[in-house]
């Protein structure tokens, strides 16, 4: 069974629709069949169907009607439609290509013509699918640093004025912790640009391992600077993340490739604001502002340290 190429039947002619059925069963191909358009509609606001065959004539609703309304609600993804018509005047097949069909067969149906068609629409959905694929992992490597994995600058200045804005609208805690490596010219200095390449997916990879998955998200903002976004979360709590991550760099060596043990530490900044009681205007260049304020306090005091301060 071609579980990918599901094909929905509609087909008010019960001779007609098992024969189809039958047909395309031993084909190969998954088949549901309903005898009206809106059945069809029905069957859609459930479940997907990439290929739909549909008669001309039917009681509810009709193909074209069908088509169109599939056109106009299923947009995300596409679906290859083919019109099946007792009719072959020129007139009807041009109103089921304009309603949106891509497709049609004249019935009596030639049981290889069918499936030839089929088979076309397959192409068309296979490679739609493909180019979505390749779209996506476009849109991946544009928001994504390819050194550290992290979301890159793009991507940040795409992200925080929209994850800011919900958290004044619900009324939501907001914090943000921005990090550096500390002396890590030293480590490029001493150990080679590439050791220091190492390092910093290292230390990017701890970061992203140490924050909630689908709710924090670490950005690189620069250099050996990376910012994390900690969404409904508290100045207290965000200063304890921060406390977590400064330790465990600190207390775990990163192993590089030539089998040296690299120790480092990172300072951090730590920003906040809590709705309500925070008073003001809250902006990401306020928010940020802070966090860096403190990062570069921190580092002044003597590096390795957090310090965290609300908005
Ligand atoms: P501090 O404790 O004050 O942060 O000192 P630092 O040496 O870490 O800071 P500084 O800003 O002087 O140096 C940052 C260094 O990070 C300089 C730059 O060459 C290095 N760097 C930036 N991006 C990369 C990168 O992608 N790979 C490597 N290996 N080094 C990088
Ligand atoms: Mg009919
Ligand atoms: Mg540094
Ligand atoms: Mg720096």
């Amino acid at each position: 069974m071609e579980d990918e190429f599901r094909v929905l039947v509609v087909e008010d002619d019960r001779v007609s629709s098992t024969l189809l059925e039958k047909t395309l069963s031993r084909a190969g191909y998954n088949v549901t069949a309903v005898e009206n358009g809106l059945k069809a509609l029905e069957l859609f606001a459930k479940g997907f169907y990439p290929i739909m065959l549909t008669d001309w004539v039917m009681p509810e609703m009709g193909g074209p009607e069908l088509c169109q309304r599939i056109r106009e609600s299923v947009t995300d993804v596409y679906v290859y439609i083919i019109l099946l018509t007792a009719r072959d005047s020129k007139e009807d097949i041009v109103a089921g290509l304009k309603a949106g069909a891509d497709d049609y067969l004249t019935k009596p149906f030639h049981p290889a013509e069918l499936i030839a068609r089929l088979n076309t629409g397959k192409r068309i959905v296979s490679l739609e699918r493909s180019l979505k694929k390749a779209n996506e992992e476009i849109r991946l490597l544009s928001i994504t640093d390819p050194l550290t994995g992290s979301y890159n600058r793009t991507y940040l200045t795409d992200r925080l004025p929209k994850e800011l804005q919900r958290a004044i609208r619900y009324g939501h805690a907001l914090s943000l912790i921005l990090c550096d490596i500390d002396h890590f010219k030293k480590v490029n200095d001493t150990y080679g640009h590439l050791a220091g390449d190492e390092v910093l997916r290292v230390f990017a990879g701890r970061l992203r391992s140490s924050t909630r998955k689908d709710v924090d998200w670490v950005a690189r903002f620069g250099g050996e600077e990376f910012l994390i976004v900690l969404p409904e979360t508290l100045l207290d709590r965000a200063t304890a993340v921060a406390e977590r991550l400064r330790k465990g760099v600190s207390s775990y060596p990163v192993k590089i490739s030539s089998g040296q043990d690299l120790h480092i530490s990172a300072s951090f900044g730590v920003a906040g604001f809590q709705p309500g009681i925070d008073q003001g205007e809250v902006t990401q260049e306020k928010l940020l502002g802070q966090a860096d304020q403190l990062l570069y306090k921190a580092k002044e005091q003597g590096r390795n340290r957090v310090i965290g301060m609300r908005l």
